[in-house]
C-alpha cells in the first residue's frame, strides 16, 4: 500500500495541464496545488506564503521580487533536503 498515491491526482482529461509552479518552479504535487496553479498560477505553498494575504494585488499581478523569490526557492530546496535527511530518501 502506498500513502503517496492518495495525494496524486492524475487528470487525463486536461492535457495542457502544468506540473510545474509558474513561480517556485518546483513540482505540483497535490490536488491543491494543481487547482492553485490553475487559479492563480502559483502552487499552494506559493499561495500561502505570498498570495493569500494579498488577493487584490496578485490579481492586478503582483509577484514578489526577485529578490524575495530567490532566497524563498532556496529556503524551500533546504527544506527539501532536510526532508530527505529525515526520510532516507
Ligand atoms: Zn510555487
Amino acid at each position: 500500500m502506498s500513502l503517496i498515491s492518495d495525494t496524486i491526482v492524475i487528470d487525463n482529461t486536461d492535457s495542457n495541464r502544468k506540473l510545474w509552479c509558474d513561480l517556485c518552479e518546483y513540482i505540483l504535487i497535490t490536488y491543491e496545488d494543481i487547482q492553485l496553479n490553475k487559479k492563480n498560477g502559483c502552487c499552494e505553498e506559493c499561495w500561502l506564503r505570498f498570495g493569500e494575504s494579498r488577493r487584490s494585488e496578485w490579481k492586478r499581478g503582483w509577484r514578489p521580487d526577485k529578490e524575495t523569490l530567490e532566497r524563498y526557492k532556496l529556503e524551500r530546496s533546504i527544506l527539501n533536503i532536510k526532508l530527505k535527511d529525515i526520510t532516507g530518501e
